[in-house]
């Protein structure tokens, strides 16, 4: 009970790292509001996971959605302490030459904007109540350019530069916000890359990234982390950038 009765948002919570997120919140005593934009996945998610969870559908690009989210949050457990930012889209390893228009603003519209949205309105409301922990979930393509395609790997630095914003701004009104930069982790993600981008571009680089990846992390590595950043175990981290990917960036 590491977070008992404190109120999360998680978004992207319908599969993969963000379902195991939610998981375990509840499990440690927390009320989790949890996003996805497949209405079917967050559903059962929330069927599944049981107890104190209230599902929503709706999309992270949208600012009214991310608004929404925290508002609800607010209105039926009172507060808002924890947010992670989560819900992910990823390109197709499109090198600068190659990325078509459509791909690069997704990929700033879902990894950026989405987290940009849904800080905006939460961080009032943790800053009323004496402050509270945001958790950013990017990636090692957050911090070197080997592991994805330009439109991911810029956006996932510029996920860290809110990061460290954010952090720096507040962090004298008891607000924290750090992220993880997560390795290759077994969820639906990974499947729709590896399909496309082999389909494309024979092994290309997913090939050389999975040459030098030391192993596949399971969503729930990934939720044991995130309950440390969020918690308040991590009360003097702020601001930090925490790998997470068996060493692969140790390199
Ligand atoms: P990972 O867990 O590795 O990030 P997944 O694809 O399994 O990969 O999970 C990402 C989750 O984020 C999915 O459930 C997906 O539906 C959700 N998601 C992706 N984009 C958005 C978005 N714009 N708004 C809300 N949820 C999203």
């Amino acid at each position: 009970m590491r977070i008992q009765d404190k109120v999360a948002v998680v978004t992207g919570a319908g599969s993969g790292i963000g379902l195991a997120i939610a998981r375990r919140f509840v499990a440690e005593g927390a009320k989790v509001v949890a996003l996805d934009w497949h209405a079917d996945a967050i559903a059962a998610a929330v069927s599944d996971i049981g107890g104190a969870i209230i599902g929503m559908t709706g999309d992270v690009s949208k600012e009214a959605d991310c608004v929404a989210m925290i508002d609800r949050a607010a209105a039926e457990f009172g507060r808002v302490d924890i947010l992670v930012n989560n819900a992910g889209v990823m390109d197709l390893f499109q090198s600068v030459a190659d990325v078509d228009n459509a791909t690069w603003r997704r990929c700033m519209a879902v990894n950026v904007d989405g987290p940009m949205y849904a800080m905006r309105r939460a961080v009032p409301l943790m800053l009323e109540l004496g402050g509270g922990s945001i958790v950013n979930i990017a990636s090692v393509a957050a911090t070197g350019g080997g592991a994805a395609g330009a439109a991911y790997t810029a956006s996932k630095h510029a996920l860290i530069g809110l990061t460290k914003s954010t952090a720096f701004q507040y962090a004298k009104l008891g607000l924290r916000c750090n992220a993880l930069a997560v390795g290759g982790v077994s969820t639906n993600i990974m499947d729709s890359v590896e399909g496309h981008a082999l389909d494309q571009a024979g092994l290309g680089r997913l090939g050389a990234y999975q040459a030098s990846n030391p192993g596949m992390l399971e969503p729930a590595d990934i939720a044991n982390a995130v309950l440390f950043l969020a918690s308040d175990e991590a009360r003097h981290l702020n601001g930090a950038v925490l790998p997470v990917d068996m060493g692969w960036s140790a390199a």
